[in-house]
């Protein structure tokens, strides 16, 4: 199992260290080279205007758009989910645009800038997992085929649609595993189909 993390900014290193830890093959993606035989692709936290406009450059927009609607499963952490939001409130320019979700950018106001809390996540594991935001957007709507996941006071943070799985919050800089292995268990699914 190869899975992929967009490295062209954010926080790239500790999401490959805990699909390592899941005995995968978790490689950098900076080129198209780099994404040819991935079974699935985080797209880390960072500055999502700055990681679009480097998607843009490397010219991997496109490329990657048409990957992930063909169904390579693809995780969104905060900036990442922004990226794959179809709408964003309060950015007039969108990225990858694929997931029927409208994100509102540092959507938890200065006074909430970055927290830590616990939650129980149903499909993602049976303890509570332990949530990390910085900066973090959430989800003002949803399509109905989205299958949200997790909120937080009405707040929506955590979605899935098929393939395709978007999370306000940063699992890999917590050292809970659990978001890693409902990710990896999703990409099983995708290269079954595949075979
Ligand atoms: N505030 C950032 C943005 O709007 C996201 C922050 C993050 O990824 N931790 O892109």
């Amino acid at each position: 199992m190869k899975i992929g993390v967009l490295s062209l900014q954010g926080g790239v290193i500790e999401h490959i260290d805990h699909l390592k830890h899941l005995d995968t093959d978790a490689v950098e993606v900076k080129t198209l080279n780099d994404m040819k035989d991935i079974d699935g692709i985080i797209l880390p936290g960072g500055e999502s205007s700055t990681m679009g406009k480097l998607l843009r450059i490397s010219g991997l927009l496109e490329p990657l758009k048409n990957k992930i609607i063909k169904g390579l499963p693809v995780w969104g952490t905060c900036a990442g989910m922004i990226l794959l939001a179809k709408n964003i409130e309060n950015d007039p320019v969108t990225h990858l645009a694929v997931m029927d979700i409208t994100v509102r950018r540092n959507a938890f106001g200065s006074q909430l800038d970055s927290f830590k809390t616990d939650k129980f996540i149903k499909d993602v594991s049976g303890e509570p997992v332990p949530l990390v935001f910085i900066r973090a957007p959430f989800i003002t709507s949803a399509d109905r085929e989205v299958k949200i996941l997790c909120s937080i006071d009405d707040q929506i943070v955590a979605v899935r649609k098929g393939s395709m799985l978007a999370t306000a919050f940063h699992p890999e800089l917590t050292d809970n595993l659990a978001f890693h292995k409902y990710f990896v268990s999703i990409c099983k699914q995708y290269r079954k189909r595949e075979l």
